[in-house]
């Protein structure tokens, strides 16, 4: 008898580790390979045994901790090392002649044929397949081999671009089979024999990725806020062109527009940019919600997964998950720091190109001369910023924390006692860069009087308030549900690897 099979690829487009490709060449006479090419196939409710093995092993209900996850995931065994390899001679076996005219009727379309504009279209940063994925995972071991025994590595200009080590949109249509990278970890772990528990260890941002695909089990609301158990609801404001801008990158603040335009061009961005940028549109500066920056970043991240982008997204909105609505990014300073002589920013925009350091996060505070010599002038070359920063991000904060006490009033908890002044720290490169912005008016005088009330305190660095809040033990609370104050001390050393 002939055994004709038929292996559909969704996710996993690859030869190595695939279990199920292996299963259908297994004793055919022909194997007819599909691929379908659908915009839309992510969804978290497709979820292996061994999700579902965590959930179970945690009574029944989803691990919404990073910390609990670790403690189930240490008691399971470690997941099925990955299959063999498929070998040219087992496809040999089982190949079929096809029509001259397959490509024409089931070839890849072009992105014109999908409806694509490429007139604008650069080259493309990421070479796509298999062989290049396991090429970057080669890469990506050298390099954590050689950073294994120090810290994690410090931000610069530099991992702010696109690198040959970049792993995600790999893992993401499955080119990489994550149990690959995990036992090829493990060896390496094994060999430095450096002993540290993630998330600083080698793998722990795989398992980033793990938990937030357990924490999306079973909820089926968990990329929205409305309906999702996990979600605070927030009274987000409703903002289509400030979204816009801030999608176009079009904000006038050119760290956050740089980042913007090289989501846009290149399908990828560092992860503290995705921070930087995701805090600018929720709780920092717009106060637009996080759905809405997911759903921009799932139509141009090369990377974008349901369960990773939603879960970020409330992670980083202080919705869900972890909430630190103290942490906070500034626009300009972050930027100042991670690359003092602005390289990057030029790199994207090339409007601000002849701007100099000091000016380059901050072009509305150069004088005009400065900015006729640099061939841009703010409010015409280039936009004003969009908003005040530094009102609005104090503004933000007591929102949140009014948020947050009334949650916990509901609760009839006490989550936020001493209510540290977070956005008293604000101030510093408020007044160094003066208003970042203060001409856009986007904020009304009913909530800078709120902002009033704030204390005054001068600080030389105001753009993170992380360590302060940390001093003050702001509580976070982990869920709507449950008592945060316990979780406090773990949510903040959990946070502590991405900073
Ligand atoms: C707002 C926001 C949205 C995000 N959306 C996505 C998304 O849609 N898809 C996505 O893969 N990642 C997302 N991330 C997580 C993270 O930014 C990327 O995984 C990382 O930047 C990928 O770069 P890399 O391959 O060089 O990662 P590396 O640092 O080399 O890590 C190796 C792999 O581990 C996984 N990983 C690393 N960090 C995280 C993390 N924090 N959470 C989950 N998995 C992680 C990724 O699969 C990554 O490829 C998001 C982060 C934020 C803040």
């Amino acid at each position: 008898m002939v055994l004709n099979s038929v292996h559909w690829f969704r996710k996993g487009l690859r030869l190595h580790d695939n279990p199920a490709l292996q299963g259908a060449l297994s004793g055919a006479d022909t194997v007819r390979c599909v691929y379908i090419l659908d915009p839309w196939f992510a969804g978290s409710s497709n979820i292996r045994i061994n999700r579902w093995r965590i959930i179970e092993v945690n009574g029944n209900k989803t691990p919404l901790t990073y910390k609990r996850f670790q403690t189930i995931i240490k008691r399971l065994e470690l997941p099925k090392a990955p299959v063999n390899t498929v070998t040219l001679d087992q496809m040999e076996k089982c190949t079929r002649y096809i029509q001259e005219n397959h490509d024409e009727k089931y070839g890849i379309p072009s992105l014109e044929e999908l409806g694509f504009d490429t007139s604008e279209l650069g080259p493309a940063v990421w070479q796509g397949g298999e062989t290049e994925a396991l090429a970057r995972l080669c890469k990506h071991l050298e390099r954590k081999a050689s950073v294994a025994n120090n810290a994690m590595p410090k931000l610069n200009a530099d991992s702010l671009l696109s690198n040959a080590t970049g792993l995600s949109p790999y893992l993401r249509f499955g080119c990489l089979s994550c149990r690959t990278f995990y036992y090829t970890l493990l060896q390496l772990y094994r060999m430095i024999k450096k002993h540290s528990n993630p998330p600083l260890s080698l793998y722990g941002q795989l398992l980033w990725r793990e938990f937030f695909y357990t924490a999306a089990t079973s909820n089926p609301n968990f990329d929205r806020m409305e309906g999702n158990p996990i979600c605070i609801q927030i009274p987000w404001d409703t903002n289509q062109q400030a979204l816009t801008k801030w999608a176009d990158g079009q904000t006038g603040f050119p760290w956050i527009d740089a980042i913007m335009k090289q989501l846009r061009q290149e399908g990828w961005i560092h992860h503290l940019a995705r921070h930087a940028v995701a805090c600018f549109l929720t709780r920092g500066d717009l106060w637009i919600s996080w759905e809405e920056g997911m759903k921009v970043f799932d139509e141009m991240l090369l990377d974008a997964d349901f369960s990773v982008n939603a879960g970020s997204w409330m992670w980083l909105s202080c919705s869900a998950l972890f909430q630190q609505f103290c942490h906070f990014y500034c626009p300009v300073g972050f930027g100042k720091r991670t690359d003092p002589n602005g390289d990057y920013v030029r790199r994207y925009l090339s409007v601000l190109q002849g701007y100099p350091a000091e000016y380059i996060y901050e072009p509305w505070n150069a004088p005009i001369e400065v900015q006729k010599a640099a061939k841009c002038i703010v409010g015409i070359h280039y936009p004003r910023p969009m908003i005040n920063h530094v009102e609005t991000s104090r503004l933000n904060i007591e929102r949140m924390k009014q948020i947050y006490q009334q949650l916990s009033h509901n609760k009839g908890l006490c989550l936020l006692p001493a209510a540290p002044c977070c956005a008293a720290d604000h101030r510093s490169s408020a007044a160094k860069s003066v208003e970042h912005g203060n001409r856009a008016g986007f904020i009304s005088p009913k909530r800078v009087e709120t902002v009033g009330i704030m204390g005054k305190r001068d600080k030389p660095e105001d753009t993170e308030i992380e360590d302060e809040c940390r001093q003050a033990k702001i509580p976070c609370l982990q869920s709507p549900v449950g008592d945060g104050r316990n979780k406090q001390k773990l949510m903040l050393s959990d946070l502590s690897h991405h900073f």
